[in-house]
């Protein structure tokens, strides 16, 4: 354990916090350890939020990562319903918005993101849902009801997952995007096309190039409608689901540097020795792609949560992973491994029509990246792969019955 660290305080109680805690006591840290939270809930999964729990499928106890006497027994103290309103690094304290205090030794920021606002007039009315968080869920939960539409502004994974649970639960649903495909900024061209067909297959109207210019509310106030270029689509509830930006306002402002996300070197530790950020909120140099990135995953979250852990526990631990995202819409798994950004070149491996297939992605012949769809062999084998910078034959790799490890040029 590093000498002089008495005392690990967490901010943020979610998906990274709970791993940090969980790393540094396996470790041996055994100081004194506190979380601190603005939900009213122990940490949980998050992913579910748009999936099994939203369907009702998934109570609240089995979406917590762990439990009230995993906490006690470990001795962390869990100050859940309370939020750091500011760091002051020259006295390492942190001010709560009770007006209590908490000294550290050293900091980790697990702070997460929020979702982005549209700037249009009626978005805070009633009706209007975002999706983050438990109380977000619970809040849509209880309006959706079958018959009734839901808009949803956003074809990204946020917004086809909801559309998916929400028309299981009956609901009409219409999904708004602006670009021409849906998760146009995540996936490649044909697995935009397998989910959209899909999703219209379940019921769902998709409208992609769809420029939406502002809302309707009805005399009560609560949402009526979404206004598009192409006419107004009525609407019994609207979620909006446009992304996310990092929650690093409390680091900017104790004058850390952040840029889409508080800045972080390859160990997750900021310019502060004393500070540290992961998951959601930090920006990390990716070692494999050569460029700062921030990424919104779990897998994120919990390995550099892992990273930092050790770190604080006297094990120097460089963060250094593909990383890896997955989406569940309908019975159907997309997991893509890699970064895509940057390819020159995309290999498609299998039918969409069988419902199994993949995409490669190739920069100057390397495999960067990989999308796959109901595809579980490929995306095994994709991990390592990526990470020894294979180069693939495009000729085999567009032949799936060849193994995407024997692909090699
Ligand atoms: C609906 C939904 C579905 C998702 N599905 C997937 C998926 O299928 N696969 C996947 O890999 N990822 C998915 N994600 C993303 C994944 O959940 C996040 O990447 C992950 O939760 C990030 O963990 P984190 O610890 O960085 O932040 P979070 O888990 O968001 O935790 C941050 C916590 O910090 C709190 N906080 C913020 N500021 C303060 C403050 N000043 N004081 C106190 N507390 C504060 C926040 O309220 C929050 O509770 C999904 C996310 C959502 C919302």
């Amino acid at each position: 354990m590093l000498a002089g660290m008495d005392r690990i305080v967490i901010v943020g109680a979610g998906q990274g916090a709970a791993q940090c805690v969980e790393g540094l006591r396996r470790r041996g840290y055994g100081g004194e350890l506190t979380v601190i939270g603005d939900e009213p809930v122990l940490p949980y999964q998050r992913p579910p939020l748009s999936k099994k729990y939203l369907a009702g499928e998934l109570p609240v106890e089995r979406m917590l990562l762990r439990h009230e006497a995993f906490y006690a027994e470990q001795r962390v103290a869990m100050r859940t319903g309370r939020r750091v309103m500011r760091i002051d690094r020259d006295s390492r304290r942190l001010h709560l918005d009770d007006g209590a205090v908490q000294d550290y030794d050293a900091l980790v920021m697990a702070t997460g993101s929020r979702p982005r606002s549209l700037p249009l007039e009626g978005v805070d009315a009633p009706g209007v849902h975002v999706l983050r968080t438990m109380a977000d869920a619970d809040a849509l939960r209880v309006e959706a009801a079958a018959g009734k539409h839901a808009v949803i502004i956003g074809g990204g994974y946020i917004g086809l997952e909801t559309a998916a649970t929400l028309r299981q639960l009956g609901m009409e649903v219409t999904v708004l995007e602006a670009a021409d495909r849906v998760m146009n900024r995540v996936v490649a061209e044909p697995v935009s096309a397998y989910y959209h067909h899909e999703h219209t297959h379940h019921g769902v109207t998709i409208r992609c190039g769809a420029r939406v210019n502002g809302l309707r509310t009805d005399a009560n106030g609560r949402i009526a409608a979404v206004l598009t270029d192409a006419g107004e689509v009525l609407a019994d509830l609207l979620v909006v689901g446009v992304g996310v930006v990092p929650n690093d306002e409390l680091a900017r402002e104790a004058g850390l540097d952040c840029d889409n996300g508080i800045l972080v070197d390859e160990r997750c530790r900021t310019a502060d020795p004393l500070i540290y950020a992961i998951g959601d909120c930090s920006n990390h140099p990716s070692m494999h792609y050569g460029r700062r990135v921030r990424l919104e995953s779990v897998d994120n979250a919990f390995e550099q949560a892992a990273t930092v852990a050790a770190n604080l526990a006297g094990v120097d631990t460089v963060h250094n992973r593909v990383p890896w995202f997955w989406s569940d819409q309908y019975h159907h798994k997309l997991l893509i491994v890699g970064l895509a950004a940057g390819h020159d070149r995309v290999v498609l491996r299998g039918e969409p029509a069988s419902h199994s297939f993949s995409c490669c992605y190739l920069r100057e012949g390397e495999l960067i990246a990989i999308d796959t769809v109901n595809n579980a062999k490929d995306q095994m084998a994709a991990r390592k792969l990526i990470a020894a910078r294979f180069r693939p034959d495009p000729a085999k790799l567009a032949d799936a019955s060849i193994a995407l490890k024997d692909c090699g040029g």
